[in-house]
């Protein structure tokens, strides 16, 4: 139920109240309503009918208000995430950090530098052409890996996007991620480089897998293949726009 049915229920159950009671006017009520926020459970289920009538700011209100798994206790901001509408890319990672958390924006830490550094290789920018999200919405405490029933609780969120936003593209950066979206428990080293696709409602996007920029700066061996990937990218697109 949204806040403003909630609100005239409300508004109706009081006049019925007033008028039961003879007609005297109780206290005006002061009432603070939101829109439900559908549980875990029935996620996915919400995320597939909800469609029609989304827009980018309702799924966020949704997400910095949800409480449908444990890490909704633990974050400080949720990351909903930020682009362009209808993006060329959409760039998908794990989930907040540090620094993710304390702004409510996605990959703005060290790593995120550094995707936008990847992105600008290729031509690709959050502010012109690709929006940034990821398959958690908050912040796992200690950095550590989202969990499956996580990922599970948050996957309607991250589809509602993906059907609204009808990326060109997806560049899933990450193991987790990767193995989230594909449903995969193969290595990242067995799933970069390639393109596949994900099928979301009734789209099939191609999807690349490249390493997660927090990787890169950990190993400086994984640069030279994450160049690959997004050289790779970079074809395709000028292959869509006919520059091939
Ligand atoms: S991670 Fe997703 S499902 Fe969990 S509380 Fe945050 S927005 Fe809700």
């Amino acid at each position: 139920m949204t806040a403003d049915e909630k609100q005239r229920t409300a508004v109706f159950l009081d006049l019925a109240g007033d008028f039961i009671s003879s007609g005297y006017r109780g206290a005006e009520q002061g009432y603070l309503f939101t829109d439900d926020v559908p549980s875990a459970g029935e996620g996915a289920k919400n995320g597939e009918n909800s469609t029609q009538g989304d827009s980018l700011e309702k799924i966020a209100a949704e997400i910095r208000a949800c409480a449908g798994c444990p890490l909704g206790k633990t974050r400080t901001n949720a990351a909903p995430g930020e682009g362009v509408t209808q993006p060329l890319v959409m760039v998908i990672g794990e989930g907040p950090g540090a620094e993710e958390d304390a702004q409510g924006r996605p990959f703005v830490g060290r790593a995120g530098q550094l995707l936008d550094k990847m992105l600008s290789s290729i031509n690709l920018s959050r502010n012109s052409n690709c929006f940034i999200a990821n398959v958690v919405k908050c912040r796992p405490p200690n950095n550590r890996d989202p969990r499956p029933e996580e990922t599970a609780s948050c996957a309607h969120f991250l589809k509602r996007q993906i059907v609204f936003l009808k990326p060109k593209f997806i560049l899933v950066a990450g193991r987790i991620a990767a193995q989230t979206l594909l449903e995969t428990t193969e290595p990242i080293g067995k799933l970069r480089g390639k393109f596949t696709e994900l099928t979301v409602k009734d789209m099939t996007i191609p999807l690349l897998v490249t390493y997660h920029p927090a990787a890169l700066l950990r190993n400086e061996e994984y640069k030279r293949p994450a160049w690959e990937d997004l050289k790779l990218l970079r074809s395709r697109i000028d292959e869509l726009n006919g520059e091939n």
